[in-house]
């Protein structure tokens, strides 16, 4: 499977999602049977830890499908990085999604410029640049920093040495960005460079 056909499985799958008319694959035994040996995932997604944004559940995948990484935020750390390097070199998955969403609660606190004087600080302060760069922008500033962490981080992965760069140069992944509305359930597709699907 190419990029733009993981990109679309995603959206086929979402839109059934959102239709409320989800088929639930990949969650059988067989399909544990088969995937125990080796696991050959189409697409890398990167979201938040918030309970309402479940990828597997939102594209409508099942065991196998999609490579996923969650923390608070979408934030990009080494151990992301690492995770999403594996994946796009070793598993050899074509597509990398950056799946912000509305109301999250970590830009939020960003937004707020919260100091809780622990751990919370850190990752609120990683998330600084987004709303930093959507400041002067008319509209709802937390949804505004939301798709502005998209892009930045969207740019991170694209401009990531020795691994993502490269394969991103070389058009072996394509890297894009979206966000998805807890309240409808739809994936909004951003339109960034070379991340266009249909
Ligand atoms: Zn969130």
């Amino acid at each position: 499977m190419n990029a733009n056909e993981a990109l679309k499985k995603l959206a086929d799958g979402n839109r059934r999602f959102v239709d409320g008319r989800p088929t639930h694959p990949h969650q059988k035994p067989e399909r544990r049977a088969i995937t125990s040996s080796a696991q050959q995932p189409f697409a890398q997604v990167l979201t938040c830890s918030d309970s309402r944004v479940v990828p597997e559940i939102l594209f409508d995948t099942g065991i196998g499908d999609i490579f996923v990484l969650r923390v608070a935020g979408n934030i990009v750390d080494d151990a992301v990085l690492g995770s999403l390097e594996y994946g796009a070199a070793h598993l050899n998955i074509p597509l990398i999604v950056v799946l912000g969403h509305t109301r999250c609660g970590a830009v939020t606190a960003a937004v707020e410029g919260a100091d809780t004087g622990d751990h919370i600080t850190a990752l609120v302060e990683s998330l600084l640049p987004a709303v930093e760069a959507s400041r002067s922008k008319p509209g709802d500033p937390v949804e505004n920093a939301v798709r502005a962490n998209v892009f930045l981080e969207t740019e991170i992965l694209r401009q990531s040495e020795p691994t993502l760069a490269k394969l991103w140069e070389t058009r072996a992944i394509q890297v894009v960005g979206a966000v998805y509305d807890i309240g409808t359930g739809e994936v909004e597709w951003l339109d960034l460079d070379r991340s266009t699907p249909e």
